[in-house]
Formats: C-alpha cells, sequence, structure tokens
C-alpha cells in the first residue's frame, strides 16, 4: 500500500497561502487587484492595527452573483482567463484565481456582494464556510478579513509590529493610486484617514499626496512613445536626490512591478545631474501590448519578464534624457549641487579652514587629543600627496597606501560623533524649527524613529499628516542642508524592516558623517591630508568607512619591487 495521498483543498489553500500571504500587505494587495479587475472606481480599504486586527476592502466594482461568490472562494477558479492564450497575455492583474480561497483558509473573512440586486453575504472561518446568506446592498463588494494567521502561530509571529505592517500597507496603496490616478482610493487606519485621491487622473495631485507638495511642484509628466511601448510618467527636478531607489516605481500596464534593468536607464538618464550613488524620483508606467510581458513569473507577481526589453531601456533613458537636457542644465545644476554639498562638507575646504577652525575643527583636534590616549592602529605614514582630487598618498617603510578621502573622512566623523554623543551640551535650539515633508507610511511609524533620534539631540515632533518639525539638532550637524540629511536619515530608516535601535542609531550617524565628510573631487592642502592620515591612524576601526567600505588600501614595497622584476 502506497503512502503518498492528495491533501486535501484546505491544506493545499494553505500552502497557495505561504506563497503569496505572507502579511497583511499581501492580503491588502491581492483584494484591491481584484476591485480594480472588477472596473471600481472608489476603493476604500480600512485597517486596524496595521491589518492585524482586520482588513476592510470596499469597492464600487461590478460585484459578485450568488453563484459566482460561493465559486469565487474555491481554488482555481476564475472569471479572468479560461485559455492559454490569455494567461499569456493577461489583461487583469489577478489571474490566478488563489487569493480568496488562500485568504479565507488563514483568517475568519466575510464577503458581501452584491450584482444587479443579487446579493450574498458568506462568512468563512480558517477555510470552513460557516454562513451563506442573501445579503441587500448595491452593486460592489465588501470584504472583511479577521484575525490574519490566528491559527498559523509560525506565519503570525514573522508579523512586526501593527505600525511596521501598516507601513507596509500604506507603501502599497500610495503606489497603487500612482499607478491608477483615475481611480480613487481612500486607505484608513482605525478612522484616521491615511490617503485619499480624488481619482480624477490629476498625475501631479496623487503625487503630492504621496510624496508631498515640495516634490509635485518640483515635478515634470512626460509621454514617450515608440512603435511598441507608450510611457508616461513624471520626473522629478535632479536638486532631489535620494540616497536609495525608493523614489523610482515602474509600472507596466498599471501593474506595480520590480525592474532592475529598467530602473538603471532611469538612474542612467540622471547620472549626468546628481552627484554618484545617489537616486532620483521618477514614476513610469509602460503601456505595451500584454504579449509582450510574462506575469506568470511568481505568484506575488511583483517580478515580470519583458520581451523587448532593451528596447524600453533605450526608450526610458534616451526620452528622459532628452527631457532634462531641455528642462535643466547640467553644468549649472552640477555647479549648484557640488556648492550645496560643500556647504555641509567645507570642513577642509582651503577658503574656510581658517574660520571653521575655531568651530568645526576644533572639535576635530580635541578628538585628536582624546583619542591620542590610545595606540596608533597603523605606523607612521609620509604623505606623499592628492590623487585624482579622490586619493590621498602615503607610505610607510613597507607600504604604499593609497588613502579614499571620502570614506576615511566619514570614518573619523563617525568615530568622533559617537564620543560626542551623549554630551547633552552639544545641542542647540534651532531659531526658527524647520518642517519636514515625509509620507503618510513614515507618519505611521514617527514615535519609533523620534525614539533613534532623541538620544542623538535631535529633537522632532510630529506636525501634520505629511510633515514634522524639528526643534533642536546636535552642533556638530550642519543646519544647511537639514531637509536632505533628514531625507537620508528616512530614507535609511524605511527600509530597515527589523527595528533594531543599534543599527538604527548606528546608520544615522553614519548619514551624519557621510554629510559632514569631504567630497570626492576637493583639493586638499598638505595640511589637510596630514590631519586626516593622523586622525585615522588613531581611529578604533580605520580601515573601513561605517558602510563598510575600504578607507585605504595598501601595496606592499617588496611586491612593487618584484613587478619591476627586481
Ligand atoms: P483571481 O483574481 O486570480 O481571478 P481571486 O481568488 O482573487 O482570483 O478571485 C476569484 C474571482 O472572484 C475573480 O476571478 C473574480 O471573478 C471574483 N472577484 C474577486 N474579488 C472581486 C471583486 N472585488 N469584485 C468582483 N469580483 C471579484
Ligand atoms: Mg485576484
Amino acid at each position: 500500500m502506497g503512502i503518498i495521498q492528495r491533501l486535501d483543498e484546505q491544506l493545499s489553500n494553505m500552502i497557495a497561502a505561504g506563497e503569496v500571504i505572507e502579511r497583511p500587505m499581501a492580503v491588502v494587495k491581492e483584494l484591491v487587484e481584484n476591485a480594480l479587475d472588477a472596473k471600481a472606481r472608489f476603493i476604500e480599504v480600512k485597517i486596524n492595527q496595521g491589518g492585524i486586527e482586520s482588513i476592510e476592502v470596499i469597492d464600487d466594482g461590478i460585484g459578485m452573483d450568488s453563484s459566482d461568490a460561493t465559486l469565487a472562494f474555491e481554488r482555481h477558479t476564475t472569471s479572468k482567463i479560461n485559455n492559454k492564450e490569455q494567461l499569456f497575455a493577461p489583461e487583469f492583474l489577478g489571474f490566478r484565481g488563489e487569493a480568496l480561497p488562500s485568504i479565507a483558509s488563514v483568517s475568519d473573512c466575510v464577503l458581501k456582494t452584491s450584482k444587479d440586486d443579487n446579493g450574498t453575504n458568506i462568512h468563512i472561518a480558517y477555510g470552513k464556510i460557516m454562513q451563506v446568506r442573501p445579503h441587500s446592498a448595491s452593486t460592489g463588494t465588501h470584504i472583511r478579513v479577521e484575525g490574519l494567521f490566528r491559527k498559523t502561530p509560525a506565519r503570525f509571529k514573522h508579523l512586526k509590529s501593527a505600525n511596521y505592517e501598516a507601513s507596509l500597507i500604506i507603501d502599497l496603496m500610495e503606489k497603487f493610486a500612482l499607478s491608477r490616478a483615475d481611480v480613487a482610493f481612500k486607505l484608513s487606519d482605525e478612522n484616521k484617514v491615511l490617503l485619499n485621491t480624488s481619482g480624477t487622473n490629476q498625475m501631479l495631485e496623487v503625487l503630492a499626496s504621496s510624496f508631498g507638495n515640495r516634490i509635485a511642484r518640483l515635478a515634470h509628466e512626460f509621454t514617450l512613445k515608440d512603435y511598441d511601448f507608450t510611457i508616461q510618467g513624471v520626473w522629478v527636478d535632479p536638486q532631489e536626490h535620494r540616497s536609495n531607489n525608493k523614489g523610482i516605481l515602474i509600472f507596466i500596464n498599471n501593474r506595480i512591478i520590480r525592474s532592475w534593468y529598467l530602473q538603471k536607464a532611469i538612474v542612467e538618464a540622471f547620472s549626468a545631474y546628481i552627484p554618484a550613488h545617489r537616486y532620483p524620483v521618477c514614476i513610469v508606467n509602460l503601456n505595451m501590448d500584454a504579449h509582450l510581458v510574462d506575469v506568470n513569473v511568481h505568484p506575488s507577481k511583483w517580478e515580470v519578464r519583458l520581451s523587448k526589453e532593451q528596447q524600453a531601456y533605450f526608450l526610458l533613458l534616451d526620452g528622459i534624457s532628452k527631457q532634462l537636457s531641455e528642462k535643466v542644465h547640467p553644468k549649472e545644476h552640477v555647479e549648484k549641487i557640488e556648492e550645496a554639498f560643500s556647504e555641509q562638507t567645507k570642513l577642509f575646504d582651503v577658503n574656510h579652514y581658517i574660520e571653521d577652525v575655531q568651530s568645526l575643527n576644533l572639535e576635530v583636534n580635541e578628538s585628536i587629543t582624546h583619542t591620542k590616549e590610545r595606540h596608533p592602529t597603523f605606523p607612521y605614514l609620509d604623505l606623499i600627496g592628492q590623487m585624482h582630487g579622490r586619493y590621498i598618498l602615503a607610505s610607510s617603510e613597507d607600504d604604499l597606501y593609497v588613502i579614499d578621502q571620502h570614506a576615511a573622512k566619514e570614518r573619523i566623523n563617525f568615530e568622533l560623533i559617537l564620543e560626542k554623543m551623549n554630551d547633552n551640551q552639544d545641542q542647540f535650539d534651532l531659531l526658527l524649527p524647520i518642517e519636514i515633508e515625509c509620507s503618510s507610511a513614515f507618519m505611521e511609524r514617527f514615535e519609533e524613529f523620534k525614539s533613534i533620534l532623541n538620544p542623538l539631540h535631535i529633537h522632532i515632533e510630529p506636525f501634520s499628516l505629511t510633515s514634522y518639525i524639528v526643534r533642536a539638532i546636535p552642533i556638530w550637524l550642519n543646519q544647511n542642508n537639514l531637509q536632505r540629511f533628514m531625507q537620508d536619515v528616512m530614507d535609511r530608516f524605511l527600509v530597515e524592516s527589523k527595528i533594531n535601535q543599534e543599527v538604527l542609531r548606528e546608520a544615522v550617524i553614519a548619514t551624519m558623517a557621510c554629510h559632514r565628510s569631504i567630497r570626492f573631487n576637493q583639493s586638499l592642502t598638505n595640511i589637510d591630508m596630514r590631519h586626516i592620515i593622523e586622525e585615522l591612524a588613531y581611529c578604533k576601526q580605520p580601515y573601513h568607512c561605517p558602510h563598510g567600505r575600504p578607507t585605504l588600501v595598501k601595496q606592499n614595497a617588496s611586491s612593487l619591487w618584484k613587478d619591476f622584476e627586481r
């Protein structure tokens, strides 16, 4: 007698749920996709405790009649495709027929739906149908999902704090709103409205509600076309740039996707306008024949395969580059940016050297005397000079040292800030508090963010649903460009999924250190360079910058000797 048996329906639904329904955000994604596929014009999402307690999605789409409503919860039942042809060119966001049975297998779920006065109310709890009865309502669908993963503890324990789960949902809903400016979206968490768009196809208005008014004011709408693609999007003036790629959003046929390759085209187009290792804010929607895109790569449908990908790459690259060259003058722009950057980083600028000696460098000198009680970590180095405006060359008895001036200064500042952090004297109140715009996803986690910044003497308070104010900063933080500094810190904070205070605190300090460091292409005097070498030698961990990149490389004299075939 064999031991293989067919899995029962509940078990196989739970396995499918394991693939796509990994957290409340995924429930919202599937249900909102269903509402969009049902041609809804208004979609409302209500969450409680970041969706851990409950999620409700209400739409004014085509609804379901009673026979469809019960079928919808069975596996592999769908109204969206019925042949192979449609699988490879889906015109809907969903098509696998797995979302509803998966969600219902791991939650307590109530569906109320109505089509042409034929309404149904179905209650399914953890895969078991509890009740089906008639229901009277206008056409549309209302789904309430409660107690997600309550009976699957292995899943439940992977959920993070309610605020974090909420922030993921807000982020997702902002993307939906940007991908479909013609649909009205509303999101609220325990009656607090977090997103509300009008559905009047005003892209800049939607942009303002998710990225803030300042970004919307800097944005330009554009359209690019060739035989296969129509791309619509907005790019934001490159004076705005971010430390990570979260400001780049790509949609294909209004579907939210991830594409490293297309993202690269956008980054490339901006590269002449923004500093290295920084990212633009740019949102594009590529419309194309559905046959050109394969969505069937992974059940969660974030990844897609695109034929003619290279053609799309060049359409984006050339089109955005042209837009930028017409509307932004690269050289002037770069100078403006360099200026802005050097404002924060002129610590070692020759002209400011003398003035700064009394203020900023005082701390540096102090730090040298302070740390000199320790022994230097590498030997005394003779300065040779600066190379390519980026590197300091120096030699010891045995080695040639090439020091990355930016990374070295970052390391020095990092250790300096760490040392001084607990000194309360080092904080001052800003004469005028500065307002910083942010997303409502961010505001959801504001208290957490605040608790990390407070011990660093950065005092912030909530101001509106999408902004907060900075009241006081530590003296070593330059207040010029505080906006950009805070943006970088927020970006880092938002990508951290594990709430590890220590890691985040270090990331904030590393950002502080980076903002105070000398940039590449800055000429240094011999005094500057000697300072850097000496300070670096007294660092506790001189060989890496706080982001983990090396600060120096060494070439051994004996290997040089060999290279010259001696
Ligand atoms: P899929 O979306 O892949 O078809 P789902 O399990 O998400 O699978 O949904 C099953 C079916 O239920 C859909 O094909 C659709 O016919 C119907 N359905 C689900 N949600 C809605 C909704 N909000 N409005 C109308 N019909 C819906
Ligand atoms: Mg679906």
